[in-house]
């Protein structure tokens, strides 16, 4: 369930971080990075700030530079190298580059956002997803997925940010 990652452990909090920097590094748009980088301000300390005003050229360009680790090699800028291994989890992991060793295969196709939480999330993994006016929905987890279906505020369900 990953809406309460704050209480998992440290790795998998990382793993799943790097999978979600893997989705909008690929598949993202502005909105989906700006998601990522609310999400992930805490870990990102003063970097989440210093991307959101990037302009989305410079923005595309750090987030590709993040991406070096899945072909085994370091970013080039400290950017790059800062959202590839925030500081935050260089405290509480071992060996960074091993849990992206890890996830090197992993190749989302588009990224899609929880109506509930707002977290991002890869439609071809989750399996919290609902029909509502021939869409489908897609969740982060089971708890969002059964309040959405409990009738969540429709208001909500606007997937502009
Ligand atoms: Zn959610």
């Amino acid at each position: 369930m990953r809406c309460g990652i704050e209480n998992a452990d440290s790795r998998s909090f990382y793993e799943d971080y790097i999978r979600d920097l893997v989705l909008v590094a690929r598949c993202g748009n502005r909105d989906t990075r700006q998601l990522f980088l609310q999400r992930y301000a805490e870990q990102l300390c003063g970097l989440a700030n210093y991307l959101q005003f990037l302009t989305e050229r410079e923005q595309d360009l750090v987030f590709a530079d993040a991406l070096r680790p899945r072909e085994g090699s370091l970013p080039r800028s400290l950017a790059g190298t800062r959202l590839a291994t925030p500081a935050w989890f260089n405290r509480r992991v071992s060996n960074p580059f091993n849990v992206w060793k890890a996830e090197a295969s992993y190749c989302p196709e588009r990224v899609e956002i929880d109506p509930m939480c707002r977290m991002i999330v890869d439609p071809l993994e989750t399996p919290y997803v609902s029909r509502r006016n021939g869409v489908d929905v897609y969740f982060c987890c089971l708890t969002c997925l059964e309040q959405f279906e409990r009738g969540g505020n429709v208001a909500n369900l606007s997937l502009a940010s």
